[in-house]
């Protein structure tokens, strides 16, 4: 039975699924040396109209923390806000691929950091007893699925420079917010002043593989070698590359997120005028997050609904590239009947 507990419940999507197939003819170089890399690293520059360097990894922990790691020195620190997953998810991981690290937390509202909140971190210290500001991370969509506009990320990048601080992007759900804002992937990134990128491919219809997108070629300055000592370069790499390809060519990720991101606001509208519950957060991308009463929480445990309590005591319900709108269907009629 489908289950939106998480985007990354969902299996591999048809075309990923297909170019994998096709991908496994034969022998192919390894360690990256191939052509399906080749052909997907040119894909990703080509989309972002840009000629930046592109790394693949296993997971979204080793894409943020081995991004973060290679724009800091051990005694900097990352300004991100406090229920970012680099912080909540990814045990120390940043912290640990750097040697140390800092993450420095702000809070702001919908799960996201303000200019203000990036000021005040910024100068709250400048003496040698306390970890300089290096970078400040954002995710988007973010942690309580809110999508920052592109202005937004333009008045972070306005912040950052008076602090020369670097911008990194946690896009584990990248496809997701580029549908909402409906603009180029160029736009929401180097143009806005992201320098490094975690391309999310996994929750969007992957079995796994996220890409690392560096705008900025000098950032990317031996990175291999950060990769390959995590242990995170694939030596059958046309498994991962091939999958990014059925993904990105034909536009696919954009049509699965284009999916999760209707469910996700068919069923906010399905649910919001519903006595117990409470959206708690704009529905910008394929997050939903509701505050149940107890009674209803349980008894749509009881019927066998999986969902993970979540921020501020919220129930988070996630859509994918293959929810369905007849299962969600049966999950609004199971609350409305509950209620
Ligand atoms: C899922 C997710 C990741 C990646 O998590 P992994 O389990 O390490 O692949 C990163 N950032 C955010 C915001 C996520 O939701």
């Amino acid at each position: 039975m489908q289950q939106f507990g998480s985007d990354n419940y969902s299996g591999i999507c048809p075309e990923v699924l297909n170019a994998l197939i096709e991908s496994n003819s034969g022998s192919a170089v390894a360690y990256g040396n191939d052509e399906y890399t080749h052909k997907i690293s040119e894909k990703i520059r080509e989309i972002f109209e840009c000629d930046c360097e592109v790394f693949f990894v296993f997971n979204g922990t080793a894409a943020n923390s081995l991004s973060l790691a290679s724009l800091c020195q051990s005694y900097h620190s990352v300004i991100c806000h406090e229920v970012a997953h680099i912080e909540t998810d990814e045990c120390g991981a940043p912290e640990f691929a750097s040697n140390g690290s800092k993450l420095l937390l702000a809070s702001g509202e919908n799960g996201k950091l303000n200019p203000t909140s990036i000021e005040e971190l910024a100068t709250k210290r400048t003496d040698i007893h306390y970890p300089k500001p290096k970078v400040v991370s954002i995710t988007q969509s973010n942690e309580v699925g809110v999508v920052y506009s592109v202005k937004e990320i333009k008045a972070i990048k306005k912040v950052a420079d008076k602090f020369n601080l670097k911008i990194h992007m946690d896009g584990a759900r990248f496809a997701n917010a580029l549908v909402t804002l409906g603009c180029t992937p160029a736009q929401m990134t180097w143009k806005a002043g992201v320098d490094v990128l975690s391309f999310g491919g996994t929750k969007n219809g992957m079995a796994f593989g996220e890409a690392v997108v560096f705008f900025k070629k000098e950032l990317a300055e031996d990175f291999e070698y950060r990769v390959k000592q995590a242990g995170q370069l694939a030596s059958k790499m046309r498994f991962i590359s091939a999958q990014w390809l059925g993904l990105l060519e034909n536009d696919v990720w954009l049509k699965n997120a284009q999916n999760a991101n209707e469910m996700a606001t068919y069923f906010a509208k399905g649910v919001e005028n519903i006595d117990g519950v409470h959206l708690m957060f704009p529905v910008d991308a394929n997050e939903v997050f509701i505050k149940l009463i107890p009674e209803i929480e349980v008894e749509l445990k009881r019927k066998g609904w999986i969902f993970h309590a979540f921020i501020g005591g919220s129930n988070r319900f996630v859509f994918s590239w293959d929810s369905t709108k007849r299962r969600v269907d049966e999950l609004i009629k199971d609350i409305k009947e509950i209620a």
